[in-house]
């Protein structure tokens, strides 16, 4: 396998996990198996007793699966990964694999929807006491992390509003209160935010965004300490079953190489679209993590690399103003999907953010004139033509 402890992120993007065959193939090998076969009955008993290292089965493990997480590890500066079929199988297994009834977990509001539904209504089923803070209100993470706890859920930038929670002040006040940071790291990417080197001691992602970021593939990711992704996390996902399928890892792994370079390009354009966008006169606001009048930009500049490739803006139109604007677009499509080569745009208070209610939606600032903007790798100049005649047309 290519040692690459030493060589820098977009070497290790390229080459780390990747133990090629005998056949010396360039690319990786996709083992499209369920199961593997022993020489012996021995060696079966051996495997299932744990003194040989051999694969058993594709829920419990996968060369290529396992080539994508050693990939994953490395890359995010974690001693280990485990890939999981979709990015929600991720938040749910790093939640459930330690939580039992009479637990509590603490996190921030502004999560995507799926996750505010496993805290809000899920885990409560089970007997655990779950508590909802403003995520960028040190003052009520304090009060409420008095109290123990056990894990801490937090997401930053947030889904839309691209709200920065403060990643190293919240480990310290999880950390006294007994928790686990979870962060889930999707809008940031691991490129333009590393949360475990600010305190965070599990990362999860949805793959299914910029990893593979070519529209293909569903997939997830869970990474953290060694002892517990193998006495915690394993057990959990090897008997419950969220395998992620090799074929998709194979395509995340394939995402992975370009990955810096569909990054940096998406969040060139998601930088000038701020701009463009923020000079125009339909536009009442714009946020976009580093810019200047983003109202935590200091924070987001001091605990990420860049602004990421998500822009969020509201019409002054409100809801009729923001259709308008969406049925005119000819180059950017309507998507709930994110951290696409393509540009693809979404209006949360219908979409991604309509089961949460019109209560929690204005506790969050969604309101029905903004629109979250994933802002992809074409020409920019097309991004703006297209901007530009669409908002001409919903005026
Ligand atoms: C998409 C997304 C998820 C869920 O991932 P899936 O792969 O769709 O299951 C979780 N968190 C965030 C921030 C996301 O954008």
């Amino acid at each position: 396998m290519t040692d690459t402890p030493n060589l820098r992120p977009a070497t290790r993007l390229v080459h780390a996990g990747h133990a090629r065959t005998p056949f010396g193939e360039t690319a990786e090998a996709l083992f499209l198996t369920s199961g593997f076969v022993y020489d012996s009955a021995e060696d079966a008993e051996a495997t299932f007793q744990g003194s040989l290292t051999h694969y058993q089965y594709s829920r419990f493990g996968n060369p290529t699966v396992a080539a994508l997480e050693e990939r994953l590890a490395a890359i995010e500066g974690a001693e280990a990964c485990r890939a999981t079929a979709s990015g929600m199988a991720a938040v749910h297994a790093a939640l459930t694999a330690g939580l039992r009834a009479g637990d509590r977990v603490v996190a921030s509001r502004a999560l995507f929807g799926s996750c505010h539904w496993i805290v809000s209504t899920l885990l409560p089923r089970f007997g655990i006491e779950c508590v909802f803070v403003d995520g960028t209100d040190l003052g009520q993470w304090r009060d409420t992390l008095a109290t123990p706890t056990k894990i801490v859920l937090l997401e930053t930038p947030s889904n839309p509003m691209l709200e920065i929670v403060d990643l190293a002040a919240i480990a310290a006040l999880a950390h006294a209160a007994g928790a686990l940071v979870v962060v889930d790291n999707v809008f940031a990417t691991p490129l333009l935010q590393q949360p475990l080197s600010l305190g965070a001691d599990i990362v999860v992602y949805s793959c299914t965004k910029h990893i593979d970021g070519q529209g293909r593939a569903l997939g997830g990711a869970v990474l953290g300490r060694r002892a517990w992704i193998e006495e915690v996390l394993q057990p959990y996902l090897r008997n419950t079953g969220p395998a992620l399928s090799p074929f998709n890892a194979w395509l995340l792994l394939k995402g992975l190489e370009t990955l810096p370079l569909r990054v940096a390009a998406a969040g060139r354009n998601a930088e000038r679209l701020a701009e463009y966008l923020s000079n125009h006169p339909a536009v009442a606001r714009v946020w976009y993590p580093t810019r200047a009048d983003h109202p935590q930009a200091a924070l987001a500049k001091a605990q990420m690399q860049g602004g990421g490739t998500l822009v969020t803006f509201a019409l002054c139109g409100g809801k009729p103003a923001a259709f308008a604007f969406l049925n005119a677009l000819r180059l950017i499509r309507i998507s709930n999907n994110l951290g696409d080569t393509k540009s693809l745009i979404t209006h949360p208070a219908t979409t991604t953010h309509y089961r949460i209610g019109a209560e929690e939606r204005a506790r969050l600032g969604i309101g029905d004139g903004v629109l979250r903007l994933s802002v992809g790798i074409e020409d920019v100049a097309d991004l703006e033509d297209d901007l530009g005649q669409a908002l001409a047309a919903g005026r």
